[in-house]
């Protein structure tokens, strides 16, 4: 068996002890004499996994009480409805920061429930910086402020510092791309969502951590599916959960707790791991980062030569040497390696010699 180093954007890599594991507990899990995949979700060994899997979650994260932990499906996407369709009820405003095409998207989608105040955008330099906020711009009365916090696409992260400061209208992060990487202050925002496909497990789950206080009755139009209150009440067992993938992100949770050692050992890995391909790129004559170094991301990572030409050979050989999918977004061009938590160290290591052997070749 030959694995490869998989820098795909999402879905992305898994740890190897994870896969091994699960793999183990494929035909029976844990004496039960039936597979996770087969089990019912009412059943009681299933809910030792679903309600195991939450509390390491909020253990891990350190996610405060009064913070509701919801497993639902329809990905982050979806999120760009279910925010606006719960919470923009009072003034139907909502202010947003566009750094990409998420939080685009996630601005499109709320227009269609009410007024979207666009508070800042980075579109003019394709995205390749968090922009500075002022918070004279912000709308007082909005229902909610939604900024993207890693930018998948372009490589963009907002710092501790540069989260806008959004006083009584609560903060709304799409986390999908950065979730588990670093530790947070949950109390700073309202409602935190994400995809599970990049840092948590397979795809299928979108996890939202949600403050009680925003979990209300929505208007009778909203359907139920899409109620907050309704996943709430029940927690996350009003209909059939994605329940394999909430094993394995239980999986990932403990590899993340017992074999790295916790969100602060992650943190100080996955910020080695992106600084040996920055220096690099920094010191490159021939790849360049696309990023501003004061908004740079530590999970997805755009690099250009300058030259299509010259990306195209390097994509193909590097495809070829077991690096694959560095292929950049096709609004971007160029590479983009996503170095989530599950990708080794060795992986950079080695895919900065092999980009060091092919400037050396390429000159
Ligand atoms: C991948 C991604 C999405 C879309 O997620 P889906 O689960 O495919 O809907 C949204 N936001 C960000 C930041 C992402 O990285």
């Amino acid at each position: 068996m030959s694995r490869v180093y998989n820098f795909s954007a999402g879905p992305s890599m898994l740890p190897e002890s994870v896969l091994k594991k699960a793999a183990d507990e494929m035909l029976d899990y844990q004496g039960s004499g039936q597979s996770v995949m087969e089990m019912s979700h009412r059943s009681k060994v299933y809910d030792d996994i679903i309600k195991g899997c939450e509390k390491l979650f909020r253990e891990v994260l350190n996610i405060p009480d009064n913070y509701k932990v919801l497993f639902l499906q329809g990905g982050a996407s979806l999120q760009f409805a279910m925010i606006p369709l719960n919470i923009m009820t009072k003034n139907k405003k909502a202010d947003f920061v566009v750094t990409g095409q998420w939080a685009k998207k996630a601005a499109a989608e709320a227009k269609k429930f009410g007024e979207v105040n666009i508070v800042a955008s980075s579109e003019d330099k394709t995205y390749s910086y968090i922009p500075k906020l002022d918070k004279s711009t912000f709308s007082k009365d909005a229902d909610y402020f939604h900024i993207c916090m890693n930018n998948t696409i372009y490589g963009t992260h907002y710092s501790v510092d540069q989260l806008p400061d959004t006083g009584d209208v609560p903060l709304v992060a799409d986390v999908s791309s950065c979730i588990l990487s670093e530790p947070m202050d949950i109390s700073k925002f309202g409602i935190l969502f994400a995809g599970a496909q990049k840092n948590m497990a397979p795809a299928g789950l979108t996890v939202v951590i949600i403050r009680e206080d925003l979990i209300n009755e929505t208007d009778a139009s909203v359907p139920t599916m899409l109620s907050y209150k309704i996943h709430a009440d029940n927690d996350s067992l009003y209909n059939t959960p994605p329940a394999y993938t909430i094993y394995m992100f239980k999986l990932v949770l403990e590899w993340l707790k017992n074999d790295i050692g916790g969100i602060e050992k992650m943190h100080e890995l996955n910020v080695k791991k992106a600084k040996i391909l920055y220096d690099f790129l920094d010191n490159s004559k021939m790849f360049k980062a696309t990023v501003e170094p004061n908004s740079r991301s530590l999970m997805n990572v755009p690099f250009v030569t300058g030259n299509d030409e010259l990306d195209k050979k390097f994509i193909k050989e590097s495809t070829e040497a077991g690096f694959v999918n560095l292929k950049g977004h096709r609004s971007v061009g160029g590479m983009r390696a996503s170095i989530y938590n599950a990708m080794p160290i060795e992986g950079v290591k080695k895919l900065v010699e092999f980009m060091a052997k092919f400037e050396a070749e390429n000159k």
